[in-house]
């Protein structure tokens, strides 16, 4: 490990003594009690059930949920991919959905570049730990995509169409996470690309789901 990774290593999971939400005092948590108290879980998280193709989100997009995912995406508070992984994991467990890979949505380099990470791979990375199980880095994207909060729903698909490729085979079951599921564009086109080589189950999860 070179020495500028370790640094970064460091910075991004110091432990914070404060909550990054309210600012109170913590125990090595990133949020706190109080404020993950406020997390709204979604009641009925199975959003869409097709054949091996399974969609759910967790929480609902908003408050607390939406103040953390804005800090991981766009302030760079890295450390919190633990706390999201933390609740896939509880998720994962008390909904009994057995995954023999775990992946995650992949952005094109320049996409990368410009964020500086892939906020999903973060999360999908420690979920890959907590449950032992291989991360699957071959999913790419291989096209530039316009932003899709830009776009309508239609104008989303048409965006999104045969942008991600998966070359090899898949035996078994995966696991695909996500941060924000909006209108489902980028997840069925996910999901439809891996299931023309995964022959097992297709479990997409959204941390989150935006309602308006
Ligand atoms: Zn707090």
């Amino acid at each position: 490990m070179k020495l500028s990774s370790v640094t970064n290593v460091i910075i991004d999971f110091i432990f914070p003594p404060f909550c990054i939400l309210c600012g109170k005092e913590t125990d090595k948590e990133y949020i706190c009690t109080e404020c993950k108290n406020k997390i709204r879980y979604i009641e009925y998280p199975l959003i869409e059930h097709d054949g091996r193709k399974f969609y759910y989100a967790i929480t609902y997009y908003e408050d607390v949920i939406e103040k953390a995912i804005q800090k991981f995406k766009f302030g760079g508070v890295k450390a919190l991919s633990i706390t999201f992984a933390d609740i896939f994991s509880e998720f994962i467990k008390n909904n009994n959905l057995p995954f023999d890979y775990v992946a995650y949505i992949p952005m094109t380099r320049r996409e990368t570049l410009r964020r500086g990470f892939n906020q999903t791979y973060l999360i999908a990375r420690e979920i890959s730990k907590a449950f032992n199980k291989p991360l699957i880095r071959d999913i790419k994207k291989i096209k530039e995509t316009k932003k899709q909060v830009e776009l309508s729903r239609r104008e989303r698909e048409v965006n999104l169409k045969n942008v991600f490729k998966l070359s090899n085979e898949i035996s078994g079951d995966l696991l695909i996470v996500d941060d924000v599921y909006t209108t489902g564009s980028t997840a069925r086109e996910i999901v439809k690309t891996a299931s023309k080589k995964c022959k097992g189950n297709i479990i997409f999860i959204s941390l989150s789901r935006r309602v308006s």
